[in-house]
């Protein structure tokens, strides 16, 4: 958010406010389950040993995926899978990590890549809505202040923040299923190719499931943002 509270709380009211505080309580424990269970995952090692890169590794030449290059990139869980460019990016850590959560983030990345290549219909879509949900995100910022300052004047610009917010929701509801089946994905790959076992993949699962969390808060925000733009403009 680009304004302060104050200003919030005076431009778009107490519903808004009110809205303001459920996001960012949502977005807060959200990013607080990721973090508590990456720390508790990324310090127990895996049995076998294996590092993200080498799981990423194993599960890829089991799909018959020759083309995908496994690299590492700075920053902290900033691991992704680019469709683009067949690139499969592990933070540094993950990378060269062999702990329960390093091996679940790079086989959860390398499902990515798996329903790439078997052309898994959500991801296919969640492709194709990535520049108009960009355009959106970027937008929607000024037109939604500038209908807030202009009051009933700035009609328009509600109308277009709610079709940006339409989007922006569409994406994130396209979204979840991606996260949730290469999440699936990851477990069963790393339990068929032996790198976890019964037991560790409890601590996979309980991390993959904090991540997964984080993209049911971004949906759950996006909606509530359109329906209270929606409230409003009916009123
Ligand atoms: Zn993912």
């Amino acid at each position: 958010m680009i304004l302060s509270l104050p200003l919030n709380f005076i431009i778009m009211g107490p519903g808004g406010f009110l809205l303001l505080i459920i996001t960012a309580g949502l977005g807060m424990y959200a990013h607080y389950r990721i973090s508590s269970a990456y720390n508790k995952y990324s310090k127990i090692k895996t049995k076998s040993g294996i590092t993200g890169r080498e799981a990423a590794g194993y599960i890829l030449k089991k799909a018959g995926i020759y083309d995908v290059e496994v690299v590492s990139v700075n920053g902290h869980l900033s691991d992704f899978y680019d469709p683009i460019n067949k690139q499969l990016a592990l933070s540094q850590e993950n990378f060269s990590g062999n702990s329960l959560a390093a091996v679940g983030v790079a086989a959860h990345e390398t499902g990515h890549a798996i329903q790439h290549k078997v052309g898994y219909k959500a991801l296919q879509m969640r492709m194709t809505l990535i520049p108009i949900t960009n355009i959106s995100s970027k937008v929607l910022p000024f037109v939604i202040m500038t209908g807030f300052i202009l009051g009933k004047m700035g009609g328009i610009f509600i109308d277009i923040g709610i079709i940006c917010y339409a989007i922006l929701t569409f994406f994130h509801l396209v979204t979840l299923p991606v996260e949730f089946d290469a999440s699936r994905r990851a477990r069963i790959e790393l339990m068929d190719l032996g790198i976890i076992d019964n037991m560790e993949s409890v601590g996979v699962v309980k991390t993959l499931n904090a991540a997964g969390f984080t993209y049911v808060a971004s949906f759950v925000s996006s909606l509530l943002n359109l329906i209270y733009l929606i409230m409003l403009r009916r009123d």
